[in-house]
């Protein structure tokens, strides 16, 4: 057994590692390290959560953003997008297709839209809430005030996904105007934690200028915050922003880290992103054989999927699309898994 698994196994034990022993992993990753930790990975998921997914209907609801990210294809200056909002009773009608495939968890995902107030969020939430009591509602809509959370979690929402992008603060600048902060985002999840929401943090992996210390630095975070949730998906760029001709993030790291994660925080709920599955045909069976245990099929109209373009080329059909369920069902049984009708809460 050489260094780099004596450091996977230490990992395991512990559920901790130095930053300098985080970098060195990711640095020193090979074929065969990967497939040790995936092998790990594998059995700390089914010790957990057997062999089932959760799967998750995402409803991009807007894609006006006040924020401009420079990665990000829905920026505030990129005026290439047609922006478009859905009204309460087309997200409603979304949920209701959604429930009849299957679906307990509804994910409402948008740009930080200034036109959904408190109180029309506030409705929307109450209105999904009471017409799906036995699913569960995660909100995706950025940073907000903690009475505005507040007000979003009495009115019934149960989790949050704000990924925190990067921890490091000079990194985090490299990726966004100064308006934004790392510091902000944070103090948003750990708000978040506090007021009850399940949390997912995350960030991209192969984002412009990431090094394996600011990984280190990403991994550490995930420790002490202890989310519910981390979602992470390769960069891909978007033609219509300043990262445009910065290269991909990669299959091999995305899998490798998400069986990392897997091995720090063994009972997370883990999802296959739809970027993983957008660079590689089978990335998100890829994801789930490294130790994801979620996936979150599009429920958005048709006819708006394609103006919700974070990055070039993102999938929004076929086993992406929730209406494609039984191609995604199929190619889950495929590898020995099942996707099951469950809220999917976190067994933190
Ligand atoms: N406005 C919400 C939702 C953001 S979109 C919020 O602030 O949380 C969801 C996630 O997509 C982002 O957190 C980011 O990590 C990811 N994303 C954005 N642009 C991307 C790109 N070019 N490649 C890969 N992932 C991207």
């Amino acid at each position: 057994m050489d260094d780099l698994q004596q450091l996977v196994q230490k990992l395991q034990n512990t559920r901790h590692l130095e930053k300098e022993e985080w970098a060195a992993l990711i640095r020193g990753r090979t074929d065969m390290l990967a497939e040790y930790v995936f092998s790990l990975a594998r059995k700390e998921r089914h010790q957990h959560y057997g062999h089932d997914i959760y799967i998750r209907g995402l409803i991009e609801f807007t894609n006006y953003c006040k924020n401009d990210c420079y990665y990000c294809g829905i920026r505030k200056s990129n005026a290439g997008v047609m922006r478009y909002r859905l009204g309460e009773e087309q997200i409603l009608s979304c949920c209701s297709a959604g429930y009849a495939l299957g679906f307990r968890t509804f994910v409402l995902q948008g740009g930080e839209d200034g036109w959904f107030t408190d109180e029309r969020m506030i409705h929307i939430v109450g209105a999904i809430k009471s017409r799906f009591p036995d699913c569960a509602l995660t909100l995706s809509i950025g940073e907000r005030s903690k009475e505005s959370y507040q007000a979003l979690f009495q009115a019934g929402a149960d989790r949050y996904l704000l990924r925190h992008e990067t921890f490091n603060a000079a990194h985090y600048s490299l990726l966004h105007p100064s308006s934004l902060t790392a510091a902000s985002r944070q103090k948003c999840l750990w708000t978040l934690k506090d007021i009850g929401y399940q949390v997912g943090a995350g960030f991209m992996v192969g984002a412009p200028g990431q090094t394996p210390e600011y990984l280190a630095e990403d991994l550490l975070f995930l420790e002490k915050l202890k989310p519910h949730m981390v979602g992470i998906g390769p960069f891909i760029p978007h033609h219509a922003t300043p990262f445009a001709g910065e290269p991909a993030g990669t299959l091999e790291e995305t899998l490798f880290l998400l069986g990392l994660i897997r091995l720090l925080l063994p009972k997370v709920l883990l999802p296959a992103t739809t970027a993983l599955g957008t660079i590689a045909p089978n990335g998100r069976e890829l994801g789930i054989l490294s130790g994801a245990n979620v996936i979150m099929p599009n429920l958005s109209p048709a006819n708006v999927r394609e103006n919700y373009t974070l990055y070039d080329n993102k999938l929004c059909t076929g086993a992406e699309a929730a209406a494609g369920i039984q191609e995604l069902k199929d190619r889950m049984c495929a590898i020995g898994y099942q996707i099951v009708t469950d809220r999917g809460d976190s067994r933190m």
